[in-house]
């Protein structure tokens, strides 16, 4: 199990003692491999910096199914093939439910552990509804001894205060240093880890189009027109494009974050509708700029 990149979150990962952790940044940044890295590590039994690759909790960890390892996520596309628009983790798979067939995390979590630490990781910790974050409130106050949980996210704001103020934080991100925050590892302040220089890494670019594109929000609309342009054009060529600019824009205040991303939600829904890329880009940008004049 190999994590590249990532080396202050790695030396983080290494001392933390906190139960639950946050895992927040844009999709594919590598917040999941750093989940299996980390659980990997707590199970190997070498006891060195990097799990070893050789005992027999590492050589599972190279097939899919290591028995003290679990990813819990949502369904992303419907019963009928088509991408879920709207997507959750449902209640059944945190905690048992009558009927249900999913074998629920708090359940799995009690079993005793096979190796040493059963890591369960929610992937999409965003994606939790008020009443399935509540149903697994539980289960992170009282963690059975010898577990540890993660979740996952665009961000801090974009996951429930209840699930956010209970974990230790962790950001991954493309092009700022690995910040962490939260109690257990405040006194531990802040661990950079800058990107290699001159290295090409497509996320960068991207993530500078955003930071402009947010920046020229409070511009005049000239400039807001033009950044939109060039975003346009970005958004074409990456997958990723909505999560970060998602990602970016919870940095701005609740008030802001909240409605901005309903803003995005219409325009996804109206790039899926085939309308007018320009067209929508630029009446999410008017969107955008009224919302941050008013917030
Ligand atoms: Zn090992």
């Amino acid at each position: 199990m190999q994590l590249y990149g990532h080396d202050s979150a790695k030396a983080l990962l290494r001392i933390v003692r906190a139960h639950t952790l946050l895992f927040t940044g844009p999709e594919k940044v590598g917040r999941r491999q750093a989940a299996k890295w980390f659980a990997a590590l707590l199970n190997c039994a070498s006891q060195g910096l990097e799990p070893c690759g050789m005992c027999p909790s590492c050589r599972l960890f190279e097939s899919p199914d290591h028995p003290d390892y679990r990813e819990v996520q949502a369904d992303m596309t419907t019963t009928t093939g088509r991408q879920n628009r709207r997507p959750e983790i449902r209640i059944s798979q945190l905690v048992p439910r009558p009927g249900s067939a999913d074998l629920a995390l708090s359940h799995w979590l009690e079993a005793r552990a096979s190796f040493k630490v059963k890591v369960a990781v929610i992937d999409g910790a965003h994606l939790l509804n008020l009443s399935a974050a509540n149903a697994f409130l539980k289960t992170l106050e009282e963690p059975p001894s010898q577990t540890r949980i993660i979740l996952i996210a665009p961000s801090q704001q974009a996951v429930l205060p209840t699930l956010a103020s209970r974990a230790s934080i962790v950001n991954f991100s493309p092009s700022k240093p690995v910040q962490i925050s939260g109690n257990p590892l405040a006194r531990l302040g802040r661990f950079g880890d800058k990107p290699n220089e001159g290295e090409d890494h497509p996320a960068y670019t991207l993530n500078d189009t955003i930071e402009g594109y947010v920046k020229s929000l409070k511009s005049n609309l000239e400039d807001a027109f033009e950044a939109a342009d060039a975003l346009e054009k970005s958004w074409e060529s990456s997958q990723d494009a909505s999560d970060i600019l998602l990602a970016r824009l919870s940095q701005e205040t609740p008030y802001f974050y909240q409605h901005a991303s309903q803003a995005l939600e219409r325009f996804e829904d109206a790039l899926s509708s085939y309308s007018s890329s320009h067209l929508a880009m630029q009446v999410l940008t008017l969107e955008l700029r009224s919302l941050i004049q008013k917030s």
